[in-house]
C-alpha cells in the first residue's frame, strides 16, 4: 500500500505559483491519486477551489466545491486541462480570498459568465457553462494557471491596503528559504 499524499498549500511568493501550468498527459491512477488529495486538501483549508500550482505542481489540474462542504459530492468539480473559451455577461465585483494569501481579501471584477473546455479525470471531453459563484470561483482558479494570482486584480487601494500583510509573506518567505543562521559569538 502506498502513502497517501497529503498537500501542503503553497503560499505567496513561491515561484511556482508564478509558472504557467503544463497539461497533464496520463490519465492515470498517479492523476487521480492527485485530484483526491486536492480535495482533501481544499476542505481542510476550508476553501472552495484549489489549483494544482497552490499545492506545489505545474500541472493544469483545478478542483471545486463551490459549498466547499466535502459532503456535497455532488457540487464537486475536477477540471483536467481547462480553457476558458468565453466569458460573458455584465461585470461583477466580488471579495474574492486565496489559500495561497491567508487572511487577504480583495474586491475583483470579472465577468459573470465563463464557458470552459476541459477534461474530466478519465480524459473525456468536457464543456460547461457557469455563471454566479461558481464562474467566480473557476476564473479565480484558472488565473493560478496562468501564474496570474489575486495581487495581480487587486484594485492599487486594496493592495496598499493589504501591503503589510504583504510584505510579511514576502518576509516569512525569505525566512523560510534563508539558510540557517551562523551560531552567534559572545564576549567581544
Ligand atoms: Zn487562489
Amino acid at each position: 500500500m502506498t502513502a497517501e499524499l497529503d498537500f501542503v498549500v503553497t503560499l505567496y511568493p513561491e515561484p511556482v505559483l508564478r509558472k504557467e501550468a503544463a497539461p497533464i498527459e496520463t490519465f492515470d491512477e498517479n492523476l487521480a491519486a492527485t485530484v483526491e488529495a486536492m480535495y482533501r486538501r481544499m476542505y481542510a483549508s476550508r476553501g472552495v477551489g484549489l489549483a494544482a500550482p497552490q499545492v506545489g505542481l505545474k500541472q493544469r489540474i483545478l478542483v471545486v466545491n463551490p459549498s466547499g462542504e466535502a459532503e456535497n459530492k455532488d457540487q464537486e468539480l475536477t477540471l483536467v486541462n481547462p480553457t476558458i473559451v468565453d466569458r460573458f455577461g455584465p461585470e461583477t465585483t466580488m471579495e474574492e480570498g486565496c489559500l495561497s494569501f491567508p487572511q487577504i481579501y480583495a474586491e475583483v471584477t470579472r465577468p459573470d459568465g465563463c464557458k470552459v473546455k476541459a477534461k474530466d479525470i478519465e480524459g473525456n471531453e468536457l464543456e460547461l457553462e457557469f455563471e454566479g459563484f461558481a464562474s467566480r470561483v473557476i476564473q479565480h482558479e484558472y488565473d493560478h494557471l496562468q501564474g496570474i494570482l489575486l495581487v495581480d486584480r487587486m484594485s492599487p487601494a486594496d493592495k496598499l491596503r493589504h501591503r503589510a500583510a504583504l510584505d510579511e509573506l514576502i518576509y516569512q518567505y525569505k525566512a523560510a528559504k534563508a539558510p540557517a543562521p551562523k551560531r552567534r559569538l559572545f564576549g567581544r
